[in-house]
């Protein structure tokens, strides 16, 4: 049965969102945006079943303390510090999970906003779809912070498919990216397209043609990607077969 990922985003924001503190399930660094400080976030409203998060998927609260702010920012500071993993002391990402669950998450952006350098922010793109007033509000972030947004799916059928959600969420995905186009905000798409296991020859086209529907240059902002094997990927695409 498929689930509706905007009720998914407002029980898991209740789980892993308090004022001025959010659920993390670690710092590292992975190579990624050029090697960014990249915080790992617990939780997603999608239950993609390619997906590469860990068990903190399905259990956000055991898998991940509540962090302050405050304790976040400083252990960003002490990882620059020490930075064993030779990261991008000037580069942070907010991946794992899902980051944008609700307003909340510009009280996080405004704390890594205050440490030094860009801040990267992947997301599905499906809350951010549904309030295009902060299209505004991150276009005038533009100097410091990249949206990578990851598009699903070509067609409604495939993203309902891949992630077992409702078709509403797809749609809201693709009004992100509307809106952030319209107010200027910096970003970047990725999509699994290359991805045999994922994509059809058709469903890759159907997304390509959506991209120049909106804008043609959207196009030359795809990164096209294969299937990474990694652990919670195997186990998921193992489970669905
Ligand atoms: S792949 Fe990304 S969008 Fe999909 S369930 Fe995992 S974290 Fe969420």
């Amino acid at each position: 049965m498929l689930h509706d990922a905007f009720q998914a985003a407002a029980l898991l924001s209740g789980l892993v969102e308090a004022a001025r503190a959010r659920r993390v399930l670690r710092i590292g660094a992975a190579g990624a945006c050029d090697d960014a400080v990249t915080v790992y976030l617990p939780g997603c409203n999608l239950g993609c079943v390619h997906c590469w998060a860990g068990p903190d998927r399905e259990d956000p609260v055991g898998a991940a303390p509540l962090w302050p702010y405050a304790t976040l920012r400083e252990r960003l500071r002490r990882f620059h510090r020490q930075n064993r993993l030779a990261a991008a002391s000037l580069r942070i990402r907010l991946s794992g999970g899902e980051p944008i669950l609700s307003e909340r998450f510009f009280d996080l952006l405004e704390t890594m906003l205050g440490l030094p350098g860009r801040v990267f922010v992947e997301t599905n793109g499906v809350v951010l779809g549904g309030h295009p007033e902060w299209g505004a509000w991150l276009a005038r972030l533009r100097q410091r912070v990249t949206l990578k947004v990851s598009l699903k799916a070509g067609t409604a059928e495939q993203f309902e498919r891949l992630t077992g959600a409702s078709r509403e969420a797809w749609e809201s995905s693709w009004t992100a990216v509307q809106t952030l186009l319209a107010a200027g905000a910096c970003f970047d798409l990725n999509a699994l397209t290359l991805a045999a296991e994922l994509f059809t020859a058709a469903e890759r086209a159907a997304l390509l043609e959506r991209l120049t529907t909106i804008d043609r240059r959207l196009v030359d902002c795809l990164e096209e990607e294969r299937l990474t094997a990694y652990p919670g990927t195997a186990r998921r695409m193992r489970a669905a077969r």
